[in-house]
């Protein structure tokens, strides 16, 4: 963390919800913000992480199939009711209950495997957002299956970043860049009064490597793409978003799917649903909503950008492999 309190400009990094956390923070209370952005998204990790064995969402899924219901917190219902609308929005490329699957393929883990199609059978029998149960007036949430589990891992850092901007906008800072490990959103403009520079990530080169640039200012980016957890076999690449109707790694004609809007929790979900749908079906979807922009580079190399984002985007790719 550095600062420079006569230029009200602050600069942080933490590693949190297993990723690198950056701000950048402009502004009388740059400081301050920036301390509370941190404990805010301590406080969200504390509820959504399954890494973490006290969590609210691993009480919850310990609890499936039981009769009790829990009575749930702001934060965990308001990405509960997003995740649902999501789910139902993208017809189940995007499921909440993914979880059980998630959990078997173990593509975080040390020890990722390919489960025997029977396994996969049978967890599959368990994901399913319909039968999820939020009871809205009275905020309890239930799971009615044993083994049920809820994932917030396509949506939670989203919903994250949407807080962050909360605290910055609530503490006067008119001028802000928040990354949750490529999560992003760009508050206002540059202090130069120009607008941020995001790069979009080159899926088969290095990190850093683009293929092109946003320019935009009070809009979140957020990618969800096959090269950023994984692990082969047999030369075959299996990533960590799952197409939840198969049970095993999307396998859509899309290498990586970025949503360019207002809303990080939108975005989150959106990214991760459009992956899984492939391009046509994105695109038909994306056509139905308002205000919703997105960069698709599908698996031959190309990359297409919604119509309204076009003047923001600059094609740019170094390594001559793709085509705009
Ligand atoms: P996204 O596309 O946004 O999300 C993909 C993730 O969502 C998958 O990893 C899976 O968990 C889930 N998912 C897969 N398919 C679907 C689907 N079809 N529908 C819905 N969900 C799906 N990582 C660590 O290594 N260590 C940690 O301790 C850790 N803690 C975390 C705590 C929290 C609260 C959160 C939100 C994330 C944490 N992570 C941690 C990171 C997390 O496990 C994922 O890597 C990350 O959220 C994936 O984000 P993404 O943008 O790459 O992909
Ligand atoms: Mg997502
Ligand atoms: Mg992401």
């Amino acid at each position: 963390s550095k600062s420079n309190t006569g230029n009200h400009y602050v600069e942080k990094e933490s590693y949190q919800m297993g990723t690198i956390i950056s701000q950048k923070i402009y502004g009388t209370n740059a400081e301050i913000t920036a301390d509370k952005i941190t404990q805010r998204l301590k406080s969200i990790e504390e509820n959504m992480s399954v890494n973490i064995e006290t969590s609210t969402i691993n009480q919850i899924n310990s609890h499936s199939g039981q009769a009790e219901v829990f009575r749930i917190n702001s934060d965990i219902y308001n990405i509960l009711i997003m995740a649902e609308k999501f789910s139902s929005l993208s017809d189940g490329a995007f499921d909440i209950t993914v979880g059980p699957l998630v959990k078997e393929w173990g593509v975080f883990t040390n020890h990722p495997h390919i489960p025997s199609q029977k396994r996969i059978k049978e967890l599959l029998k368990l994901v399913s957002y319909k039968s999820i149960n939020i009871n809205r007036e009275k905020m309890t949430f239930r799971l009615p299956v044993k083994g049920q589990m809820v994932d917030f891992g396509a949506i939670a850092k989203g919903y994250a970043a949407d807080e962050a901007v909360k605290i910055c906008s609530s503490n006067g800072v008119k001028s802000a860049y928040i990354n949750l490990g490529g999560n992003v959103y760009v508050v206002g403009h540059k202090p130069d009064k120009t607008t941020w520079r995001i790069g979009i990530q080159n899926p088969r080169a290095a990190d850093g490597k683009y293929i092109g640039i946003l320019s935009v200012s009070d809009k979140t980016v957020v990618t969800s793409g096959d090269y950023e957890r994984f692990f082969m076999k047999n030369g075959i690449r299996y990533h960590h978003i799952l197409d939840p109707r198969t049970g095993y790694p999307s396998n859509s004609d899309l290498m990586s799917s970025t949503i360019v809007t207002n809303s990080s929790i939108c975005a989150d979900a959106l990214s991760t649903a459009t992956f899984v749908m492939g391009l046509k079906k994105s695109r038909e979807l994306l056509k139905k909503l308002d205000g919703i922009d997105a960069v698709f580079i599908t698996k031959d190399k190309k990359v297409y950008v919604s119509e309204k984002l076009k003047r923001y985007f600059t094609f740019y790719d170094e390594s001559g492999e793709f085509t705009y």
